[in-house]
């Protein structure tokens, strides 16, 4: 499953960049998910709030804040928002859709109790 390896690679930068004696005091690890990452939300938090229980900080949480698409259409330049591949540009109505934003899936910050 893909989001139970993006739970993984959560966990595993938190261990690699959290000193291990304030891993005990971790409390809440904030993520930036895009709308286009592809990247099933519930899935994710399922996965983490399992794999969390083997390590030496479970009573970490997990907090995502989803960033919205954007996209630029080539034939007129426009940009919109854009969540769902296939939507065409508002302005023109073309298809050919360059992604400037919403593809990605990084830890914003760890805070600690
Ligand atoms: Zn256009």
């Amino acid at each position: 499953m893909h989001e139970l390896s993006i739970a993984q690679s959560v966990i595993d930068t938190i261990k690699k960049n959290v000193p291990s004696d304030l891993l005990p005091k971790a409390d809440k690890v904030k993520l930036q998910i895009g709308t286009l990452s592809g990247i099933e939300l519930d899935a994710l938090t399922y996965s983490f709030g399992i794999l969390v229980q083997n390590t030496a900080f479970p009573q970490l949480a997990m907090e995502i804040d989803l960033k919205e698409g954007k996209g630029q259409c080539q034939a007129c330049g426009t940009e919109f928002t854009y969540n769902k591949y296939g939507i065409p540009c508002p302005q023109c109505g073309g298809f050919s859709i360059k992604i400037i934003d919403g593809k990605q899936m990084k830890i914003i910050n760890i805070t600690m109790k």
